[in-house]
């Protein structure tokens, strides 16, 4: 059970620990030895919740690292290391395969749900993303309209031209393409506008300011989501909100008219097995529908 919450429920890695360079080593020695080959890693599952109708349509796959010392590692403390060490893209292949697993599990038991999977900048600036990508649909078997491609675009766009032909490959395929993070530091309504993506997901220091005490923060950020909305909708495009944790977020949302929403009022991240319970409950599987 413990595994299945995140971070409030087990030993978390400290900030102290992280920075210390002999652990930080440890780990990516760890994490280039036996981490994958020993199942330390794991894919756990968000769900992803239509707000008009509130069925689950997706779930948002989000790694975990089980650590038999150290207990459970957040992504945020071990994926930088990944990318410092050139393990990314091996890391990054091994979780495609792992969601690409479940994916194909899911699509043979006939649930209806797309998955979203975080891809790491360094894998676009190694050109390989597209191919590594679609491969892996095409091997599984995969539909490839099951797979959402999440790139944060703050972080990710060194090389903007290699990216653009990136996504149209993945697209060209059938998979999908989502801009994470939305309005956290840096986005640009230039690239949202011209990146070939479909679906915005809106970062949750957004949303968590919808029901914000301060009136005018409020507001302004109300306003700002409500454009962004009719904009990303205008293009075509899908919107979901990322980190809604209270009903007036989530009525926020509604009224704005956010397509999808994820956040712990929705539902935590949880194991591929309590996920398919969830999915039996609520509609989503295409044979009950
Ligand atoms: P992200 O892609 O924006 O993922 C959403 C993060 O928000 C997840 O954190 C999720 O657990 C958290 N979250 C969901 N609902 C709520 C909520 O209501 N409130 C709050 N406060 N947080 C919520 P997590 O799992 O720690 O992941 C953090 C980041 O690490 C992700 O942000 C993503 O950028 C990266 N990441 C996670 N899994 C992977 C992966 O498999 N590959 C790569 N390359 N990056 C990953
Ligand atoms: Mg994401
Ligand atoms: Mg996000
Ligand atoms: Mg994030």
């Amino acid at each position: 059970a413990a595994k299945s919450l995140g971070r409030s429920s087990h030993q978390v890695f400290s900030p102290e620990l992280r920075d210390s360079n002999r652990n930080r080593l440890e780990l990516v020695e760890r994490l280039r030895g036996v981490a994958m080959a020993e199942h330390e890693l794991e894919m756990l599952y968000q769900p992803i919740v239509e707000l008009s109708t509130r069925i689950v349509v997706g779930a948002e796959a989000l790694i975990r690292w089980n650590h038999p010392e150290l207990g459970l590692l957040m992504p945020d403390s071990f994926i930088g290391l990944a990318e410092d060490a050139d393990l990314i893209i091996p890391l990054s292949n091994w979780i495609l395969t792992q969601v690409g697993r479940t994916l194909a599990a899911w699509q043979y038991k006939d649930f209806n749900v797309q998955v979203g999977v975080n891809v790491s900048p360094l894998h676009f600036a190694a050109g390989t993303l597209a191919t590594d990508v679609n491969s892996i649909v095409d091997s599984l078997g995969i539909e490839p309209g099951r797979l959402v491609l999440e790139l944060a675009e703050s972080k990710s766009l060194h090389d903007v031209d290699a990216v653009y032909y990136q996504l149209m490959d993945v697209r060209r395929h059938g998979s999908l393409v989502a801009i994470d993070d939305f309005g956290s530091g840096f986005s640009s309504l230039e690239r949202l506008a011209t990146l070939p993506v479909d679906i915005l997901k809106i970062d949750k220091s957004l949303t968590q300011h919808l029901d914000s005490k301060d009136l005018q923060r409020r507001r302004a950020m109300t306003a700002l989501c409500k454009a962004v909305v009719e904009v990303t909708h205008d293009l075509g495009k899908d919107t979901v909100a990322e980190g809604i944790e209270t009903i007036d977020q989530l009525e926020s949302c509604v009224d704005m008219g956010v397509t999808f929403g994820q956040g712990h009022l929705l539902g935590l991240p949880m194991t591929a097995t309590q996920f398919e319970t969830i999915l039996l409950q609520n509609g989503a599987h295409s044979a009950s529908a």
